[in-house]
């Protein structure tokens, strides 16, 4: 697959919106941010579909306001980024799905193809990526340092900062080119993965303290609660944090990590060096990852939720 198709589709339409998924990550909104720019700096109009509140708080540096502005009914083609299916555009999922020129650029495997034009390229680490090939092809196109800022910001995201088996030679070259435009890697790094809000350290006990061991040792899950959360006033993505935790207890395979949230149970799995977790989500109606993937499980329990999850995880073993 190549990225012409997109590239036509960019040429061919003046006014965009862009859209990522629901409880946007560093990947969603650093590739949303930075096909904003870059489509602002070849003269095209463009929105992206995301409230303020929705990014959270740790990624606000690249966000700019100023891209969630016009009128929702101006655009003439939508653009779908880092969704693995269209469930991940949660309300907007009717209004994408019945809008007649869109287009999706991923890089989940069990993506499908749900928009009229699909880029999806399974090996690339990050949407960020896929976005920074975007730019290198598009010959009218000078990245500016806040469009590199951003598709960096999406890349480290989704690599655990280029260190996840994701990460191949061309992730790491495209983290080169967009650091020599100037940007402050360390900052940003800084900012995504050693920076803690004095809330969330204290959450460490209480969620740690909830933590399972199954098979051997070879399956770890923890959870935690919105009721929790929102006791403490923290926002619901305040835990997402200690996702990989699980996994990286010495012998787990699976870590899974249940953050219930109303009557939903959301979940997150994570693979050690061996176990497929794509499969496992796609088969109770999620998707994802080779190392990591999610589902979310309608109207159920932590109980009832991580019971679901042991039974389909069991026959890994
Ligand atoms: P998370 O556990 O939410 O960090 O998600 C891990 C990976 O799986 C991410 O790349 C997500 O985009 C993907 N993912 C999470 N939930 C779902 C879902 N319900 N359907 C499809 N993909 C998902
Ligand atoms: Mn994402
Ligand atoms: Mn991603």
């Amino acid at each position: 697959m190549s990225l012409s198709e997109i590239k036509k589709f960019i040429e061919a339409n003046d006014n965009f919106a862009i859209i990522g998924h629901t409880n946007p990550d560093g990947d969603c909104v650093g590739s949303c941010m930075g096909l904003w720019y870059m489509l602002k700096t070849i003269g095209k109009n463009a929105r992206v579909i995301m409230d303020t509140e929705d990014v959270p708080p740790f990624l606000r540096f690249i966000w700019n306001s100023e891209s969630s502005g016009g009128e929702a009914d101006s655009f003439d083609a939508y653009i779908a980024l880092d969704c693995a299916g269209a469930d991940r555009l949660a309300r907007f999922k009717d209004e994408f799905c019945s809008f007649k020129n869109t287009a999706c650029i991923d890089h989940h495997r069990t993506n499908v193809g749900f928009a009229g034009v699909n880029a999806i390229f399974p090996e690339a680490a990050a949407t960020g990526e896929i976005i920074y090939r975007l730019a290198k092809e598009m010959s009218n196109l000078t990245l500016t340092a806040e469009a590199a800022e951003c598709i960096y910001t999406a890349i480290a995201s989704d690599t655990g900062g280029f260190k996840y088996s994701s990460t191949t030679g061309d992730t790491l070259r495209a983290g080169a080119d967009l650091l020599d435009i100037g940007l402050d890697s360390a900052a940003i790094h800084k900012r995504l993965f050693d920076t803690y809000t004095l809330g969330q350290i204290q959450l460490i006990s209480d969620i740690t303290s909830t933590l399972s061991m199954h098979f051997g040792g070879k399956v770890a899950v923890i959870s935690v609660t919105d009721e929790l959360l929102s006791s403490r006033g923290m926002r619901a993505d305040d835990a997402d944090f200690l996702v990989s935790l699980p996994r990286s207890i010495e012998g787990v395979e699976v870590g899974v990590f249940l953050k219930k949230r109303g009557s939903d149970v959301k979940v997150s799995l994570r693979s050690g060096d061996s176990a497929d977790v794509s499969e496992i989500a796609a088969r109770l109606g999620g998707g994802g990852h080779i190392r990591a993937a999610g589902i979310t499980l309608k109207n159920t329990n932590l109980v009832k939720a991580k019971e679901i999850i042991l039974e389909e995880v069991k026959n890994l073993f």
